[in-house]
């Protein structure tokens, strides 16, 4: 799909794309997230789907898998996405 193509299709859409990724660098994910992801290390098998699908760019892979929660729309794609089921959507209050 071309450039352009995809930004029309963008702008047709009433979906809750980021375009471009990461465009949401700048914005720090408020208090309003009332879910968010948790990574289980030891089922992760480190596909890599995770960091593909998350629509903001929040899972980095440079040592390990890690979710930065500053960013963390709590979407669920992720944990949705996971083969493994080594992402789990817990509220934000069960700490
Ligand atoms: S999608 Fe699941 S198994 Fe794959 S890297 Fe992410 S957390 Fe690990
Ligand atoms: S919940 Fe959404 S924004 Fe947060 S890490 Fe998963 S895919 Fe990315």
């Amino acid at each position: 799909m071309s450039d352009s193509l995809h930004l029309k299709c963008v702008r047709e859409s009433r979906s809750a794309l980021i375009y471009p990724p990461g465009m949401s660098l700048g914005n720090l994910t408020g208090s309003w997230r009332d879910m968010k992801p948790v990574l289980d290390k030891e089922k992760c098998n480190k596909c890599g789907l995770c960091w593909i699908y998350c629509p903001d760019m929040t899972i980095s892979r440079q040592n390990d898998y890690e979710i930065d929660y500053q960013y963390c729309k709590g979407c669920g794609i992720c944990a949705e996405e996971c083969p493994t089921e080594a992402i789990s959507m817990v509220r934000e209050d069960s700490d």
